[in-house]
């Protein structure tokens, strides 16, 4: 009945090119993603569904329909995505994440206004729904494991003073702390200020009871090991001392440069109620950087699944 088919890895770099392009060819590539071998009725989660076509050239109809006969309801592959709510063709939606999910310095939303020739406003609305697109489904359920390095930075540059709990505030500087697994996953959030109980509560949300917790010298992490089966290793940065065997920070710092060099290269600053969005989309490339880039950019389109309705509340932020 339906002859869509999963896309192996070297289907999806071949097919990329013209789905930027060709709105059918965008439109299928979204559908072999989103479904693979099963395609499902959005509405009520049939496999009973067909393509509408046209009755006078006997091609897709116009508008890539697809009817359901278990509960008779037509609905598009946009249905349930970021991109529902959205007019734009979906080969811009398609340029914009595969730019996004492939682009190591992040993607300005000029560039995508340029190739797509739509307006900066719709190339910043595609921007936010597909870093959103990014986010993690539940970070709750994926905490990280196994030696856990923590760091926190500032975002548009470093305060003269370290060590005061308070430094930061009241200026542009936003912090960030970062949780990274050695080889592994990282997760990073825009915190209010980076004090002990702050800190210390990130640290608690993020990673795992059992793992290894390793952090540099700073006052504001102090007695977080109790709280960790394979303690807490530190690093004395104050003393100019940045590793002592297997005990650094030095991915979680490396974390925090290739962010920087993204958001000051492309989007120049980050104001501080927008930064998340940002650290998800660079969350993403960091996790997803063992992917090619046309898996990469699938995984993200399958992302976009599930988002619609949560997007409201996290995008006001
Ligand atoms: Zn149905």
């Amino acid at each position: 009945m339906n002859e869509q088919h999963q896309l192996s890895k070297s289907e999806v770099i071949e097919a990329i090119p013209l789905a930027c392009s060709d709105e059918l060819a965008a439109v299928e590539f979204f559908e072999a993603v989103r479904w693979t071998d099963n395609p499902i009725c959005v509405h009520c989660g049939s496999a009973e569904v067909y393509k509408m076509l046209d009755p006078k050239t006997g091609q897709r109809n116009k508008r890539y329909l697809w009817r359901c006969r278990a509960c008779g309801k037509q609905y598009t592959v946009r249905i349930g995505m970021v991109c529902e709510e959205s007019r734009l063709p979906l080969r811009h939606w398609c340029y914009a994440f595969w730019r996004a999910s492939t682009s190591k310095k992040g993607v300005a939303a000029l560039e995508i206004q340029r190739h797509c020739q739509i307006s900066y406003k719709s190339a910043l609305f595609l921007m936010n729904r597909i870093r959103f697109a990014m986010a993690p489904d539940n970070p709750a359920a994926e905490k990280l494991t196994g030696t856990v390095e923590c760091d926190e930075t500032y975002v548009g540059g470093k305060p003269r003073i370290r060590g005061n709990a308070t430094r930061g505030r009241g200026t542009k500087k936003t912090p960030v702390f970062a949780a990274v697994e050695r080889h592994g996953r990282i997760r990073r959030q825009v915190i209010a200020d980076v004090s002990g109980r702050t800190l210390k509560g990130a640290i608690r949300e993020m990673v795992d009871k059992q793992a290894r917790i390793m952090t540099d010298d700073f006052v504001s992490y102090n007695g977080i090991g109790n709280e960790f089966t394979g303690g807490h290793h530190t690093v004395a940065h104050s003393t100019n001392e940045y590793v002592r065997g297997d005990i650094h920070t030095n991915t979680a710092e490396s974390s925090f440069a290739i962010l920087k060099r993204g958001i000051m290269g492309i989007y120049h600053n980050v104001s501080k109620e927008y930064l998340h969005r940002y650290l998800w989309q660079f969350d993403f490339l960091w996790n997803a950087r063992k992917m090619n880039d046309g898996e990469r950019t699938a995984v993200a389109i399958k992302l976009a699944e599930g988002k619609r309705l949560m997007y409201k509340q996290p995008l006001a932020a």
